[in-house]
C-alpha cells in the first residue's frame, strides 16, 4: 500500500498534514479480526467506533448487500420510494420507544443531529412560540457539524476557534453519579436551575442517554435521566435523545433510555444501524412532534438529503436489524458485561489508572495523564489488538459476538500499557 501517498495527501479524523501520524494499512476484516497488508490479525475492540455490532464479513449482511446491489444501489426519494426502506423502518419502528411513530433517513449521525434540531424549531415555530435555545450537558459529543458542534461540550469541540459562527446554548453540568452508584439529588439541580430559568426559550434538551460518548466516556445514574424526562415535561421542553453511540444493544438494552424507562419526543440513531456497513442515520419524531412541524408555516419539514434512504444502506441496516430480532445480542452484551467486571477492577491497582467502569459491551480505563498515542498504538497492534484511546481513555467497545478469550486478550494488552511508562505522557 501506498503509505507515503497516504500521509502526504490524505486527511485522517482530527489529523495534521504537518505532522502525520503512523496509519497501520488494513486489507481485510472478518468476525472480530481486522487483517494487516502483513498479514496479522488484530483483534478488534473499536466495533469501528461502535458500528460493526456483528462482526466484519457477517454472511447475512453480506448476503442483503448483494441481493440489493443486483436489484439497484441508490435511487431519489423525492416522490419514489422503495422496499428496503419500508422494511427497515417497520423494524425501526417495532425496536423504538412505542411512542415514535415517525422516521426521517439521513446520511450520518451529525446529520441526524441536525435533523432533530430542526425538528425542534420548526415545532415551536410551528407553535407560534419564539424558542432557539438548546440546553444540553458539558461532557456531551453531538457531532461535528455546525449545529451539532454547538450542542457538543463547549472545550471538547474547541467552541473558541468558532466564535461568531455557532450558535450560543446552554450547557448543565454532566451528572456525576455513576452508573452503579448510589443516586444522589443534588446531581440534578444544576440542570434543574437552567431549564427553570431559561425555560422559556428552550426549544429542546438534547443529550446522550446513559453513556456519555466521545466527550469523555462517562456512564452515568439512570435517575438522572428519569429526572430529566419528568422536568421537561414540567416544563413543556421536548427532549431529544442521542443514541448514535448507544443505539442497538450496547449497554445491554436495545436502547440506552430503557435503563431508565423514558421515551424521548425525538430519537438519533446512527453509528451501528447498518451493522458498521455503510454510512445510514435516522431520526425518529412522536406523532405529536411531526404533525406540529408540518402543520406550521413551511407546510412540510424542511429537508431532503441525496442519498436519503439509500436502498443498498437500507437493505443492510434491515438486515442488521433481522440478526437483532434473533436476540442473541441480549446474552452476548451480558456475557461481555460480566467479563468486563471482573477483569477491569484489577487494573485500578496501577498508579495509573484513576477509574475503571464499564456498562453493556462497553469497557473504560480513565488514567491519569494521557497516553502517548503513537507509542501506545504500536504496542497494541504489537500485541494483536486494535484499540484507539484518545486523551486520558482507553476504552473498547468490541463486537457483540467477541468470545471470553477475545475480551481477556484486549484488557491483558491494556494491562501491558499500564506497565509501559512510554506508552503515557508525563503529567506536567
Ligand atoms: C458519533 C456520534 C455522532 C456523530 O455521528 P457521525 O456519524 O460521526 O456524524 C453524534 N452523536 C453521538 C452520540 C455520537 O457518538
Amino acid at each position: 500500500m501506498d503509505l507515503a501517498f497516504d500521509s502526504r495527501h490524505i486527511w485522517h479524523p482530527y489529523t495534521s498534514t504537518l505532522t502525520p501520524l503512523t496509519c497501520y494499512p488494513i486489507i481485510s476484516a472478518h468476525d472480530i479480526y481486522l487483517e494487516l497488508e502483513n498479514g496479522k490479525q488484530l483483534v478488534d475492540g473499536m466495533s469501528s467506533w461502535w458500528s460493526a455490532i456483528h462482526g466484519y464479513n457477517h454472511p447475512h449482511l453480506n448476503r442483503a448487500a448483494h441481493q440489493q446491489i443486483d436489484k439497484m444501489s441508490h435511487v431519489m426519494f423525492g416522490g419514489i420510494t422503495h422496499e428496503p426502506a419500508i422494511n427497515l423502518c417497520k423494524k425501526l419502528l417495532a425496536f423504538a420507544p412505542n411512542n415514535l411513530e415517525h422516521v426521517f433517513l439521513a446520511d450520518s449521525g451529525s446529520v441526524a443531529v441536525e435533523v432533530s434540531l430542526k425538528m425542534a424549531l420548526q415545532y415551536w415555530h410551528a407553535k407560534g412560540e419564539k424558542r432557539s435555545k438548546f440546553l444540553t450537558l458539558r461532557d456531551g459529543y453531538h457531532g461535528d457539524t455546525f449545529a451539532a458542534m454547538s450542542v457538543t461540550d463547549p472545550d471538547n469541540s474547541m467552541h473558541s476557534l468558532y466564535k461568531g459562527f455557532l450558535p450560543e446554548h446552554i450547557f448543565a453540568q454532566s451528572p456525576k453519579t455513576g452508573f452503579w452508584q448510589e443516586w444522589n439529588d443534588k446531581d440534578i439541580q444544576d440542570f434543574q436551575q437552567k431549564l427553570e430559568c431559561h425555560h422559556q426559550q428552550i426549544a429542546a434538551v438534547i443529550l446522550e442517554p446513559i453513556v456519555q460518548g466521545a466527550g469523555g466516556m462517562r456512564i452515568y445514574h439512570p435517575e438522572f435521566l428519569k429526572q430529566v424526562r419528568i422536568l421537561c415535561d414540567a416544563y413543556g421542553v421536548l427532549l431529544i435523545l442521542d443514541e448514535i453511540a448507544t443505539g442497538f444493544g450496547r449497554t445491554g438494552k436495545m436502547f440506552a433510555c430503557e435503563h431508565a424507562d423514558v421515551e424521548p419526543d425525538i430519537i438519533c440513531v446512527g453509528k451501528a444501524l447498518t451493522g458498521g456497513y455503510m454510512t445510514l442515520s435516522a431520526t425518529l419524531a412522536s406523532k405529536e412532534v411531526a404533525d406540529t412541524v408540518c402543520d406550521g408555516d413551511a407546510g412540510c419539514f424542511m429537508h431532503g438529503p441525496t442519498f436519503m434512504a439509500n436502498p443498498l444502506a437500507c437493505a443492510v441496516a434491515t438486515a442488521s436489524m433481522e440478526l437483532l430480532e434473533t436476540q442473541q445480542w441480549a446474552q452476548q452484551v451480558t456475557n461481555i458485561e460480566q467479563w468486563f467486571s471482573q477483569l477491569l477492577p484489577p487494573l485500578t491497582a496501577s498508579p495509573l489508572v484513576k477509574d475503571v467502569r464499564w456498562l453493556g459491551a462497553i469497557g473504560v480505563v480513565e488514567t491519569h495523564c494521557p497516553v502517548e498515542m503513537e507509542t501506545i498504538q504500536a504496542l497494541f497492534v504489537e500485541l494483536g489488538v486494535w484499540i484507539r484511546p484518545f486523551g486520558r481513555l482507553i476504552y473498547i467497545m468490541p463486537p457483540y459476538i467477541s468470545q471470553r478469550e477475545h475480551i481477556d486478550k484486549l484488557v491483558a494488552a491494556i494491562s501491558i500499557a499500564l506497565d509501559n511508562p512510554n506508552c503515557f505522557k508525563s503529567m506536567r
